[in-house]
């Protein structure tokens, strides 16, 4: 049985700085037939984290608060122990083939993030205890893409660094991929938290990326994550550690000084980054966008947040589904990646910029 908190660094109550410590925990009685669930179970217990069962992971009942905010902060602060039924995995494009299901939920508190409206109604914060039936479906959608890559992203609903040191999974899923010669995996985290993984055995399989910013961005709009400082210094670790390394840029947002912003933070990058990351760097860059129904649960949330969502001054983009999202007019969303894409050629020239959305 694994114990994952064993040696764990500082713990301290939701911020980013330290390691995530619940105020509620609930167990699906299915959790308790695995390993892990057991270890979490009797680990909260000892604790005195009050505990209570959930007939399913996806209602969970009783979480305090009188108000929908307050309701929505516990319920960041709430970790739910269960069982992935589903195991069909979604598409992940353009980063990957397929996301692989590990957790769901945060405990940052990014105004912008998409899990506002992804996970809608239920913020607590999911994590899967059955990886091994999780990997197994992996290994199946491997082998209906014979002789080719296929690519798994472990941070479509949650981020995998944050909640690591709870149920050890993501090195599990490192270590998994690593023994794969066609699976690859790729996560993105905005937390340092990075130690317990740079011994993992990644045979070069997973593209470890981090999630930067300009200073105004991290200021205003991410509290409850890892500052820029401590994902730099968590980005040279993983990269002497022989990871593949990457940065996502998003969401790229046009404050007053973007450009020069913008730039001061690669420079700060590319001036701090241990060459031992430089060969092997990849950017993905994407802008920021809003649908309105993501404006509304945004406003509620964060009632006085300054992040930007007048859809007069954007474009509508229209997706699949019907379902469309506001990102930036033509012309400026241009602008974003001319300046991105200019200043990275200058200050990585053998990095490669994957994308921009
Ligand atoms: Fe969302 Fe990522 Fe921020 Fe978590 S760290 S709240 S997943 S944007």
């Amino acid at each position: 049985m694994a114990t994952t908190l064993q040696g764990a660094p500082e713990q301290t109550r939701n911020s980013g700085e330290g390691l995530f410590v619940p105020d509620y925990v609930f167990v699906e009685p299915a959790a308790l037939d695995y390993p892990l669930g057991q270890e979490l179970y009797r680990r909260y217990q000892k604790e005195g984290v009050p505990i209570q069962m959930t007939t399913s992971h996806n209602q969970v009942r009783g979480i305090p608060g009188e108000t929908d905010v307050e309701k929505y902060r516990n319920a960041k602060r709430t970790l739910v122990i269960g069982v992935r039924k589903t195991l069909k995995f979604e598409p992940s494009k353009p980063s990957a083939e397929y996301a692989l299901p590990l957790a769901t939920g945060c405990v940052g508190h990014c105004h912008y993030c998409y899990l506002n409206t992804n996970v809608g109604t239920r913020p607590y914060i999911r994590v899967y205890v059955n990886t091994d039936e999780i990997f197994a479906q992996a290994l199946k959608y491997m082998q209906e893409r014979p002789e080719e890559i296929t690519r798994f992203e472990a941070a479509c609903t949650s981020d995998p660094v944050s909640i690591e040191h709870i149920t050890g999974n993501l090195k599990r899923a490192i270590e998994f991929m690593g023994q794969q010669e066609y699976g690859r995996l790729r996560f993105v985290t905005k937390f340092h938290h990075v130690d317990s993984l740079l011994d993992a055995k990644h045979n070069g399989h997973t593209r470890f990326r981090f999630s930067m910013n300009a200073d105004y961005v991290i200021r205003h709009f991410e509290p409850g994550t890892s500052s820029f400082e401590r994902r730099l210094e968590a980005a040279g670790k993983v990269a002497r550690a022989g990871y593949p390394l990457g940065f996502i840029l998003a969401p790229l947002y046009r404050f007053d000084g973007w450009e020069a912003g913008y730039s001061e933070m690669l420079e700060r990058l590319s001036e701090q980054l241990v060459p031992e990351a430089m060969e092997d760097l990849t950017f993905e860059l994407i802008q920021h966008r809003f649908t309105k129904i993501a404006k509304n649960l945004i406003l509620q949330r964060y009632p006085k947040t300054r992040l930007e969502m007048n859809e007069a001054d954007r474009k509508y983009k229209w997706g699949k589904y019907g379902k469309g999202k506001y990102v930036y007019p033509d012309q400026q969303a241009k602008a974003l990646q001319h300046h991105l894409e200019a200043e990275i050629a200058r200050l990585f020239p053998k990095a490669r910029v994957e994308y921009f959305t």
